[in-house]
């Protein structure tokens, strides 16, 4: 284990930002990672968790030690009929985790195929796409307390999953580093079809006949037609978590714009479409000072050099005029570090 010091992490997030970090260490295994919390609590380092970096802005310099979780291993640990269930190491890559279940014939994941980062960031924001969430595919999950070193295992009803949201993002947040999730996975294909673009990009194959690597291909190309690749374009994904408002709310907003894109929530709430918010709010595809709203999908913010407090400011910008608007508030999908978002300094944007 090879712990540095004052190390650059434009490397190591999607959207490029030329943060560093004070300590900075890559663990390959538990014991790693566990020398690695040792060190932190010695010299008393706060520590911040990275994966594959695509769902963080990195808003300023982190002072601690910086893990950054590459922890691999596939484990097949029961098999039942025909449910499986796949232990899988916090740092394998989450589309290949995808890949390797659908070569086997082990079918859940396929809706959730060419979401970047690693298989540990999975269960903090309940990954979701094309009408799957991680949830539904989630067992349990192995987690090392950062402050203590001590071990648990999180069953489902521990995690507090909801829309992008988990315990780790709330009351668990910055507490634990995720080792191993353990996924349930089905011999017997199920394929979900809910999400209106993957059906009719599928219109051509009846639905009977529909397979899990249908949708696993269908997924893959409709992401790669409408979302910049991140090695190309840097970016975070969605920037904005679709605001979930209540029924009575969202009806009166229909009547002022009859266009209005929503979908069911839980709990008989509303979930607004915040790229539609966005574009009707005049942000698509505007670009200034290095940062930009993508010209296809406004709820993609890009870094083109302009730096964390452009985008920040920006992010902060269409908030207010959606607000302003709709009367409605967004919220950043990616963790912010290094600064809170709200108050980050902003002038180097208004320069
Ligand atoms: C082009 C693009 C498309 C995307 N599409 C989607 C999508 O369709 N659906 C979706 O849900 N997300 C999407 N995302 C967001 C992102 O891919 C997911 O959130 C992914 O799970 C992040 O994984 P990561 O390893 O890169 O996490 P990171 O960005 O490294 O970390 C994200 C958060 O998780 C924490 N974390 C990471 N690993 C661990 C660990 N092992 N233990 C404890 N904490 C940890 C970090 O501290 C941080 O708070 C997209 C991103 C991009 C760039």
């Amino acid at each position: 284990m090879d712990i540095q010091r004052d190390v650059e992490l434009r490397p190591h997030n999607s959207l490029a930002l030329a943060a560093r970090a004070a300590y900075f260490v890559r663990v390959e295994n538990v014991v790693e990672a566990r020398a690695a919390l040792d060190f932190a609590r010695a010299h008393r380092l706060a520590v911040a968790v990275l994966g594959g970096g695509s769902n963080v802005v990195l808003a300023g310099d982190l002072p601690g030690l910086t893990l950054q979780i590459g922890i691999r291993g596939r484990a097949l640990i029961a098999e039942r009929g025909d449910a499986i269930h796949l232990e899988v190491g916090a740092g394998e890559d989450w589309h290949q985790t995808v890949e390797y279940c659908l070569a086997r014939g082990w079918y859940g994941l396929e809706n959730l195929a060419l979401i970047p980062g690693t298989v540990g960031a999975a269960p903090i924001q309940n990954i979701g796409a094309y009408g799957v969430e991680l949830e539904s595919r989630f067992v349990a999950l192995e987690a090392i307390a950062i402050a203590t070193g001590a071990t648990r295992r999180f069953a489902h009803a521990d995690c507090g999953f909801g829309y992008r949201d988990s315990l780790f993002k709330g009351a668990g947040r910055d507490a634990w580093l995720i080792t191993s999730v353990t996924l349930a996975l089905s011999r017997r294909p199920a394929p979900v079809l809910t999400y209106p673009a993957l059906r009719a990009a599928l219109a051509a194959v009846p639905a009977a006949e529909i397979t899990p690597e249908h949708i696993a291909a269908a997924v893959v190309a409709l992401r790669r037609a409408r979302l910049p690749d991140p090695a190309r374009v840097p970016n975070a994904g969605s920037f904005f978590k679709n605001p979930v408002v209540s029924a009575e709310r969202a009806r009166a907003l229909a009547i002022r714009f009859p266009d209005l894109v929503t979908f069911p929530a839980a709990d008989g709430g509303v979930k607004l479409a915040a790229a539609w918010l966005i574009e009707r709010a005049g942000w698509k595809g505007v670009a200034r000072a290095g940062v930009g709203v993508h010209d296809q999908q406004a709820l993609v913010l890009v870094n083109r050099g302009g730096g964390a407090a452009a985008l920040l400011a920006l992010a902060r910008e269409i908030r207010a005029a959606v607000v302003d608007q709709f009367g409605v508030e967004l919220e950043p999908e990616p963790r912010v570090l290094g600064a809170d978002w709200q108050a980050h300094d902003d002038r180097a944007a208004a320069l």
